[in-house]
């Protein structure tokens, strides 16, 4: 691990060779881009609003009728929306992660080389973040009990709005900023189109100085704030039922902060994928990363807060061998992979030498299924909507949703592979025919 303070930023503006203009648009195009930029906010709300206390989880359709329409034109249903104590609270929230990325001492790893041959260097402390954010957050609620830290149950519409324009305000001064420093810009970025390239992400690396932006909101502020909108719920039901919380809080709540944990002590890991890579920073990632993780993964424990589900014993078991049963293929295709591209092959893998030099397993994980760390990531998040019970459809949307993205994360890594590998890709389709389900997909 390299072990130095300083970054490499932009120091020469790139030449247009280097920034060539995007031709030919993903999701749809500006359409599209403007759809999922309208959507991702009305989901994350109608979420909330379709799924909560009074109004039911879901409400019956007249019910919601009479909502929609009594709230459209009701000022006061506006007004919930925002919250000044909330947007306070969460602006010291996000100041926190800056502080303590800046305060905690951390490795500086390099990334991938880019196409200009230089490499970014990152600060990795995601963890140690998460873990002061814990101790402070566990020296509270031992001090002061539950009910002191039910604020995120009680306030989410609020601190939802102030995510939501935090994630706009740093899409916007990203897209500006592109234009001021003659950066590396992503190759998708750049079309000319203002909404499409604002919300795709123009530029690669947006930094101030050596402060990257784009890994910072991928993995603290939103992902760690998950893992405390979880615990929220967990003293808001434990409030509630005067002792503990459940059994299937219980289970959500570490399935979830397990894999905040897993995501964040691996933090090096992100630096190879497609996020970090390939992909700038535009609103599509601000909006997932500070809106969308915390306030729409979190549904399940914030349900179960004002509708505890008991599970016996056999639930329980269950519960525990499909969370079991998904991680292990999720750890064991990722190891796989992981050995492989960095030269070691302990399990005597199959594999075949592209043209490009690069070699694809055959065998193992990577021989069964073309992204068998899918499926184990899909099994996880099943296993946390399963405590849940089946009194409701609406907490099992996030298996839904995250089934949905893996297949368009699929078609786009699939076109990658196509342009990197060209007939070798073809080949090894066909050696290894289905992708996520064995036998169907
Ligand atoms: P993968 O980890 O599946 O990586 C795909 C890449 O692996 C390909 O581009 C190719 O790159 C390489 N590869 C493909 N086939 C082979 C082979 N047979 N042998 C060796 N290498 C091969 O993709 P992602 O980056 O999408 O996913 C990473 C993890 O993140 C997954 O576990 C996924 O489940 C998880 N994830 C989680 C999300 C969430 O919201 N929770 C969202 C998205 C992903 P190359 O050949 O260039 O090495």
């Amino acid at each position: 691990m390299a072990q130095s303070n300083t970054a490499v930023v932009k120091t020469e503006p790139q030449s247009d060779s280097l920034n060539p203009r995007t031709h030919g648009y993903e999701f749809f195009g500006p359409p599209g881009a403007t759809a999922v930029s309208i959507g991702v906010p009305f989901l994350t709300y109608a979420l909330f609003f379709g799924c909560n206390e009074k109004t039911g989880c879901p409400p019956s359709f007249e019910l919601a009728k009479l909502n929609v329409q009594a709230n459209l034109t009701n000022l006061d249903w506006w007004a919930s929306l925002w919250d000044t104590q909330a947007a306070l609270i969460y602006l010291g929230w996000y100041a926190f992660c800056v502080a303590a990325w800046f305060v905690l001492p951390g490795d500086w790893v390099e990334g991938t080389t880019m196409r200009n041959g230089q490499k970014k260097k990152y600060k990795i402390n995601a963890f140690s973040t998460f873990l002061l954010a814990m101790g402070g957050t566990a020296g509270y609620i031992t001090r002061y009990g539950p009910s002191s830290f039910t604020f995120l149950y009680e306030r989410f519409a609020g601190f939802a709005t102030a995510a939501l324009l935090m994630s706009f305000v740093q899409a916007c001064y990203v897209y500006w900023s592109s234009y001021q420093s003659g950066a590396l810009l992503a190759l998708g970025g750049n079309s000319g189109n203002v909404i499409y390239d604002w919300y795709i992400g123009r530029e690669l690396n947006p930094s101030i100085g050596s402060f990257d932006i784009k890994s910072f909101n991928e993995l603290r502020p939103g992902l760690i704030l998950w893992a405390l909108i979880d615990i929220s719920m967990a003293c808001e039901q434990a409030t509630r039922l005067g002792g503990w919380p459940t059994a299937s809080m219980l289970l959500v709540c570490t399935f979830q902060i397990f894999y905040v944990v897993d995501g964040l002590y691996n933090e090096p890991a992100i630096l190879t994928t497609m996020d970090i890579t390939t992909d700038g920073f535009g609103f599509m990632l601000s909006v997932g990363d500070l809106l969308w993780v915390p306030f729409v993964y979190s549904l399940q424990a914030r349900y179960l807060a004002f509708h505890p589900t008991q599970l016996g014993p056999a639930g329980v078991a269950g519960v525990l061998a499909t969370n079991a049963l998904g991680y292990y293929i999720f750890r064991a295709a990722n190891g796989e992979k992981n050995d492989f591209r960095n030269g070691r092959n302990p399990k005597n893998l199959q594999f075949f030498t592209t043209e490009s030099g690069s070699k694809l397993l055959t065998s193992g994980w990577w021989g069964f299924l073309r992204h068998p760390n899918y499926l184990g990531d899909l099994i996880m998040a099943f296993s946390w909507s399963l405590p849940t019970g089946f009194n409701t459809p609406i907490t099992y949307f996030y298996f839904v949703y995250f089934f949905v993205l893996l297949v368009h994360r699929d078609s786009r890594d699939d076109h990658n592979c196509h342009v990197k590998y060209g007939k070798d890709w073809v080949k090894y389709k066909k050696i290894v025919p289905y992708t996520i389900v064995p036998y169907v997909y």
